[in-house]
């Protein structure tokens, strides 16, 4: 009898581009796990002119291209509903913007529900799992404005972010985005970056998870949330021993930009001044010197290069020393949905 479901990995698409762009890093928040890095990432929000100007420069309409609008949180910028505008003008095949709920300036009533993906992030299945996380009363006010969106006719989706501190609540996630009319289920790491990477004391334990912690439970909420008709993608971390190892920065076209110019190619890097471009003038400039493309060719038996100089608590050995999992690209996702 045929599986009800589909599991496959996304394998990275040459003709796909990814264009992660950070408008502004203002936030009205202050999650306890937030990845904005100001020492790195600047507080400058950008003017209305240079987000045309730069979405002028990463459009590429032969190819597919999705633009994923971020933060900071970018509704709080006035000039993102014509950022979305403009962009569709452009030929930006996928439109996402990455809210944390609070849907600043009205923008359910500026923009058309076919005009973008709305994402929400969550991080705890009720207000007392996910405020502690997030700030006192988002759980309330991201949940409301999520069902608004939903009312309106908006394709929602929700990020959670899985930590040492809301890991066993993740089973609980999907019966209240079925509740919520949410379409897609996107299951992401803590990382080592911004506030996650900070110094860690009793009073503040480390938020990483273990590969056991990992594969122990996110498979199976994954599973669960597609038998209920959610569609759900979540990092692939550990290659199976007979999947290939890729490195997204050598063979696909992902853009994280921030809005002091530095554009990355890695996720992973952006808490350093590796970035591989920046941008000058509204031009894209390859920079020289120690940048994150040096890195990408390194091969090695871990998988990840980034993650094994950033992360290395996170790689475990055998006794003959070989690694005991491949790491693969942070970018390589798995997708769960019913067939
Ligand atoms: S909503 Fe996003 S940008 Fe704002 S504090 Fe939280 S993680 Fe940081
Ligand atoms: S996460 Fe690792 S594999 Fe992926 S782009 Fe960065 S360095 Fe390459």
């Amino acid at each position: 009898m045929p599986t009800p479901f589909q599991q496959r990995t996304l394998a990275f698409q040459s003709k796909e581009r990814n264009v992660f762009f950070h408008i502004l890093t203002a936030c009205n928040l202050s999650c306890r796990h937030c990845y904005i890095n100001p020492e790195q990432h600047g507080s400058i929000t950008l003017p209305e002119e240079t987000i045309v100007s730069w979405l002028k420069l990463f459009a590429a309409p032969d190819k597919k291209t999705n633009l994923i609008l971020l933060g900071g949180e970018p509704t709080l910028h006035p000039a993102l509903p014509t950022a979305i505008t403009k962009a569709r003008e452009l030929g930006y095949q996928s439109i996402t913007v990455d809210t944390n709920g609070y849907l600043h300036h009205n923008l359910l009533d500026k923009i058309h529900p076919t005009d973008a993906v709305l994402s929400f992030s969550l991080d705890g299945p009720c207000s007392e799992v996910n405020d502690p996380l997030r700030g006192p009363g988002v759980f309330k006010t991201c949940t409301e404005n999520l069902a608004k969106a939903v009312a309106l006719g908006f394709e929602v989706s929700v990020i959670y972010t899985v930590s040492a501190l809301n890991i066993t609540h993740l089973a609980a996630m999907p019966k209240l985005l079925k509740t919520l009319g949410v379409s897609h289920f996107f299951i992401q790491v803590i990382g080592l970056r911004g506030k996650s990477a900070g110094l860690t004391d009793r009073a503040n334990p480390p938020l990483q998870i273990s590969p056991e912690q990992w594969l122990d439970t996110v498979p199976q909420v994954a599973h669960a949330a597609a038998e209920l008709g959610l569609h759900v993608i979540f990092p692939k971390v550990f290659l199976n021993p007979d999947e290939p190892f890729e490195c997204a920065g050598l063979v696909a076209e992902n853009f994280f930009i921030f809005p002091n110019g530095r554009v990355y190619c890695c996720p992973l890097c952006e808490d350093y001044p590796i970035h591989s471009y920046q941008i000058e003038n509204n031009t894209l400039c390859l920079r020289s010197g120690l940048i994150e493309k040096n890195f990408f060719p390194i091969s090695i038996p871990e998988g990840c290069i980034m993650n094994k100089l950033l992360q290395p608590g996170s790689l475990q050995y055998d006794e003959n020393g070989h690694p005991c999992h491949r790491i693969s690209c942070c970018l390589l996702k798995q997708e769960m949905a019913r067939a």
